[in-house]
């Protein structure tokens, strides 16, 4: 018998939750450097406790939630210039967006096999193993993007849809997005942008002169995207949201639903809190298109000062940074994340590109670069890596 003590005051429980909560290492801090989740701003956090016992699940019951749900997906289609046509779903981040994505395809084709770059976030192996699909990765060119030619080699009668990824997980690379949607659109295939960590950051990057590839549906080749609020878009956990070209396509995932106040419930989730929704509105109207842009340029800052500090101490990147995400080369990145881990700094080993991951989300200053540039060299150092 598992043995489990359940007794505690009020106080008591409390308390020791705030112990837990004292051994994260929490966002706040700045010392989470390989994350893509970010510190929520401010408003997100007395927008969430709002909504706390909310359920968008059950939308007769909560029609405020609901018409928060349907302002908040109105934003996120006029941010990707999606059609009239469009309409969009609440998930819970990246994972769940391309899920619903796959299993959209998979409906409106009858097709299972999913061609993605090598660069596909894990999630499409659970998607493989959950839905019967098979996958069918694309080799990367040498810069770390999906190569055109060999998805042509890859299509056959059985292909589900392409995807592609606009801020790749490893490197924050984009896809040439406009040449596959070109051939989507020709050969009629469903085509997925990935855009979890890009979405909040392309349209910015072009609003402030970088010249990235386009990523959105103002392509017409593009089915469907995915975007995190809870990423780059400066809101709290869980919070993502999937946009179909075609509305219709979500009754393809729709079911008749009994005991609750709709007739119809699209999606996998049932019960889901209409907190991490409020926060990510709140932000979004807080901000809006000027504060975001003024967010992704700061951040831009700091990854161009970070990429030139950790130069500067003799180390090499494994490319130049296309949006606010760094891998430094290391011939045993394992053995320095965990050094830094033990001086009380989190990085992502990627090991296939033997390296560690930085990402200067919003929080990442360059106060907090400077302060962790000398713990990196000194543990380089250390470890003989420079
Ligand atoms: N897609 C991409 C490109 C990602 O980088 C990630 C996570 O980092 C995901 C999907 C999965 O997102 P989540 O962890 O929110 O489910």
């Amino acid at each position: 018998m598992v043995h489990y003590d359940l007794n505690g005051t009020f106080d008591e429980v409390i308390n020791d939750l705030k112990r837990y909560h004292a051994k994260d290492f929490g966002f706040q801090s700045g010392r989470i450097l390989g994350s893509m989740c970010t510190a929520p701003h401010p408003i997100a956090r007395d927008a969430y406790m709002i909504f706390l016992d909310t359920n968008l699940g059950d939308p007769g019951l909560f029609p405020g939630s609901k018409q928060i749900e349907k302002q908040y997906i109105s934003f996120i289609q006029s941010l990707l210039h999606a059609p009239s046509s469009s309409g969009g779903h609440i998930v819970s981040g990246g994972t769940e967006g391309n899920i619903t994505a796959m299993w959209v395809a998979k409906q409106i084709t009858q097709n299972n096999e999913i061609i993605i770059p090598n660069s596909a976030h894990f999630s499409f192996q659970k998607i493989a193993s959950l839905m019967g699909m098979r996958l069918k990765p694309v080799q990367l060119t040498r810069m770390f993007t999906m190569d055109v030619s060999q998805i042509k080699k890859k299509v056959t009668q059985n292909t589900a849809a392409i995807v592609a990824i606009a801020g790749s997980t490893d490197l924050g690379n984009i896809d040439p997005i406009p040449e596959i949607a070109e051939f989507c659109d020709d050969q009629h295939i469903f085509l997925h942008i990935d855009a979890a960590f890009g979405g909040f950051v392309i349209p910015f990057l072009h609003l402030l002169g970088y010249n990235v590839p386009t990523f959105d549906f103002a392509q017409d080749g593009v089915s469907s995207i995915s975007i995190d609020a809870h990423k780059m878009g400066y809101a709290a956990i869980s919070l993502g949201v999937v946009i179909f070209k075609e509305k219709t396509w979500i009754d393809e995932i729709s079911v008749l639903s009994q005991c609750i106040s709709s007739k119809k419930q699209a999606g996998i989730l049932g019960t889901r809190s209409g907190g991490p929704l409020a926060a990510a509105y709140a932000v979004s109207r807080y901000l809006g298109i000027e504060g975001y842009k003024q967010v992704v340029q700061a951040c831009m800052q700091t990854t161009k000062y970070a990429a030139e500090q950790i130069k500067s101490i003799g180390l090499s990147l494994v490319a130049d940074p296309v949006m606010n995400v760094l891998a430094v080369k290391l011939k045993n990145p394992s053995q320095v994340e965990k050094a830094l881990a033990e001086k009380g700094w989190k990085v992502n080993t990627i090991h296939h590109l033997s390296s560690i991951r930085i990402v200067c989300m919003p929080q990442i200053t360059k106060a907090i670069i400077d302060e962790f540039i000398p713990v990196l060299q000194k543990t380089c150092q250390e470890l003989k890596e420079i």
